[in-house]
């Protein structure tokens, strides 16, 4: 532990503070959380915290969802302006526009979207609940925003339910090829390839395992298989490569790196917690509608 992580934790004491990552951060920075997960895990921890302050290392949805989820505590984003190019494709009145045209149909609203757009959606849902979310739904009509490759694979998986899709996407899943799943697989044809269901419906059909985050995280830890070929940000690689030694670790492709995930320094988490960051202020509006979708998505997932 370096001289920043140690005044962190330190610090972190003191002032009575949880520290939550996202598995997409920088190691140095999941090393002085008290937790790292994906963004279900994460919601839920913030959720159930007791400490007063709650800084979130990821991306600024997330520290969204951890001050609606417990409004009372003091939420930061250690790095103001790591946001999510995904959530940004979408705003309210895309989803209140597709409602009119589908009046029958719920909205499912993936996580990664802003507070404005949870209000005005139905219900929430991760990569890992997706499926169970959509299931659970008495409407036979689902709009499934943003994220249009997630909302193709729950099709696939539901296909009773009639998916209707917004045009989002993550561009860094979004951003791998069938042709690089093939090559990847080609040049080690032992390993098996796990894949993230953000990326395109013709990457995961040459994948051998289709999960979240988590369930990647999971799958690799238990399964007997010796190679993997890694379909997620770097993040899960460099997380998995540490624990694993005595297994092999490839990416499907180089640059598999979200930069908004990345930008959070070690400097930034301390400023948060010397009080030199604005915590995360929602309005009222938004708040209440958006608790309502995700606690929601809790209480099924
Ligand atoms: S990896 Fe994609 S979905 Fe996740 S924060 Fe980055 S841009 Fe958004």
């Amino acid at each position: 532990m370096n001289e920043i992580q140690k005044k962190i934790i330190s610090l972190k004491k003191e002032r009575g503070a949880l520290i939550l990552s996202h598995y997409y951060q920088a190691l140095p920075v999941q090393d002085i959380s008290d937790a790292v997960g994906d963004s279900f895990a994460l919601a839920k921890l913030a959720q159930k915290a007791e400490q007063d302050i709650i800084i979130l290392c990821g991306v600024r949805f997330m520290a969204e969802s951890a001050k609606i989820l417990n409004p009372g505590k003091t939420v930061y984003l250690p790095f103001e302006a790591a946001g999510c190019p995904m959530a940004d494709m979408i705003c309210p009145d895309d989803v209140l526009s597709l409602r009119r045209k589908y009046p029958k149909a719920a909205v499912v609203c993936y996580v990664n979207s802003s507070a404005a757009v949870k209000a005005v959606s139905d219900i929430c849902c991760t990569s890992s609940s997706a499926e169970a979310i959509v299931r659970s739904l008495p409407n036979r009509q689902i709009i499934f925003v943003p994220d249009r490759n997630l909302g193709a694979y729950v099709a696939k998986k539901v296909p009773e339910k009639e998916i209707i899709l917004f045009e989002g996407y993550c561009p860094i899943h979004n951003g791998v090829s069938p042709e690089d799943a093939v090559a990847a697989k080609k040049a080690s044809p032992e390993a098996c390839l796990l894949v993230h269901p953000e990326c395109r419906p013709d990457v995961l059909a040459h994948a051998d395992y289709i999960g979240s985050t988590a369930g990647i995280l999971d799958y690799a830890r238990n399964t007997d298989a010796k190679e993997m070929i890694i379909g997620t940000e770097i993040g899960v690689y460099d997380i998995l490569k540490r624990e694993l030694p005595e297994k092999k670790f490839l990416m499907v492709k180089d640059e598999f790196v979200c930069p908004d995930m990345k930008k959070t320094e070690l400097e930034d988490v301390l400023a948060c917690l010397e009080g030199k960051r604005s915590p995360i202020e929602l309005p009222e509006n938004e708040m209440l509608g958006a608790k309502a979708s995700l606690e929601r998505m809790v209480s099924i997932g």
